[in-house]
């Protein structure tokens, strides 16, 4: 699918540091440590609704890593998926009377103006799941060769559903070091179905769903028609395009189990491989009066809202950056006033003739990113240098140049 246009990544003098991050699965601060080539997936949104402001600060995360990344001197080889055929996707087009992939196709045309006006650069890979049913489908075939997946009768369907058999994947449970207890807690508010006759465990995940009516389907000479499980898409469009042991898989906390879990246990179980990522990079929840902002809840705050009543996506972008990526947080209208009042401040220090010299605030903006992206350490040492600016003001007549081209190329932020 395509994505969106790349922005213009300006150089910036000298280079970053090597990048360490939280790591879920270990539960410590660790360094990325990629090849010349960092290789990230980072899962993508299910077009059923627009992007709101936890999404927002996911992609915004993962992109100052991937900026982060950059600028220690790497490739980046991003993926991100799109799940274009899902239950809450088919359940939504019902309610509002339309069809399923028109539905899809609007909200991935939104989401895709959302990133491009705040500033995201696009994945190399922007894969949909309705593009990538033949080698899903060939994947569980393969699961079930391996006798790592079976078949359950489904009355009514086209043929039988297919689940993976999590017993045969010892490592099941490695990502997010949850307890059965705690696993099971969330399973069902999370898409999984542990009440369904049949299974071999009640966390065993759906692989292969058999053509429902009224329900899009696919044909498959093995599978029988129907259509991918959620999991299964990312374990496979991972391996497609990095392969296993690729350094970064990212996405919001909510997706550390099952999504994350069951992804990587699936693509071990597939391969015979390990690890299925080398790090796990989870961003924290934002909320809104007091709960966790979700489609499901509908207590959102859209992007594209935002954009349409006139407010800057480089202050939005800015009020995300004001959080550190794993401390939830709650949105409030006092986030975007104090996120334009300091793209206003930055930009009348930037645009003054000479300046304080930039290296000590370059040199600690790339520090502190390279610190788990403590983002709001950066803003606040260009707080300082916009202040010294503002205030005693300096002589130096090409700092100004080079704090404007370190927002933009660190943190995304063009004044
Ligand atoms: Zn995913």
């Amino acid at each position: 699918m395509i994505s969106w246009p790349a922005p213009f990544l300006p150089a910036v003098p000298g280079s970053g540091l090597p990048v360490r991050v939280y790591d879920t699965s270990t539960g410590t601060v660790r360094p990325v440590a990629p090849g010349p080539t960092a290789r990230m997936y980072v899962c993508g949104i299910t077009p059923y609704d627009a992007t709101h402001l936890g999404h927002a600060a996911t992609y915004v995360t993962f992109d100052v890593l991937g900026r982060a990344l950059r600028d220690a001197g790497h490739q980046v080889e991003y993926v991100q998926n799109i799940t274009d055929v899902d239950d809450p996707l088919i359940e939504r087009a019902e309610r509002d009377g339309l069809h399923w992939e028109h539905l899809a196709t609007a909200e991935v045309a939104l989401f895709r103006e959302d990133m491009t006006d705040l500033g995201i650069i696009p994945p190399d890979h922007y894969i949909g799941v309705v593009e990538s049913i033949r080698p899903i489908a060939a994947a569980v075939g393969e699961m079930l060769d391996r006798g790592v997946a079976y078949r359950v009768s489904t009355p009514g369907a086209a043929g039988d559903d297919i689940y993976f058999d999590l017993s045969t994947e010892p490592g099941f449970g490695s990502v997010s070091n949850w307890t059965r207890e705690q696993m099971m807690a969330v399973f069902a508010d999370r898409g999984g179905d542990p009440e369904r006759p049949g299974k071999r465990d009640a966390l065993d995940p759906l692989l292969w769903r058999a053509a429902r009516d009224g329900e899009p389907w696919w044909e498959n000479e093995r599978l029988g028609a129907g259509r991918p499980g959620w999991h299964i898409e990312c374990s496979c469009i991972a391996l497609e395009f990095l392969g296993m042991a690729f350094d970064i898989q990212g996405g919001g906390s909510d997706l550390i189990f099952p999504h994350h879990e069951m992804s990587a246990a699936q693509a071990v179980a597939l391969t015979g491989k390990r690890p299925f990522a080398r790090t796990y990079v989870h961003q924290a929840m934002v909320g809104l009066d007091g709960e966790k902002m979700s489609k499901s809840k509908g207590n959102l705050v859209l992007v594209s809202k935002l954009r349409a009543d006139g407010v800057d996506p480089m202050a939005i972008r800015l009020a995300l950056l004001a959080q550190h990526y794993r401390t939830d947080w709650e949105w409030t209208d006092d986030c975007l006033v104090r996120a334009e009042r300091r793209l206003a401040t930055w930009r009348s220090a930037l645009s003054v003739n000479a300046g304080p010299g930039a290296d000590a605030t370059l040199a600690r903006v790339r520090e502190l990113l390279a610190d788990d992206l403590d983002t709001p350490g950066a803003l606040a040492a260009v707080d300082r240098w916009a202040h010294e600016c503002l205030t005693r003001g300096g002589t130096d007549i090409a700092a100004p140049g080079i704090v404007a081209r370190m927002l933009d190329a660190l943190l995304g932020v063009r004044v």
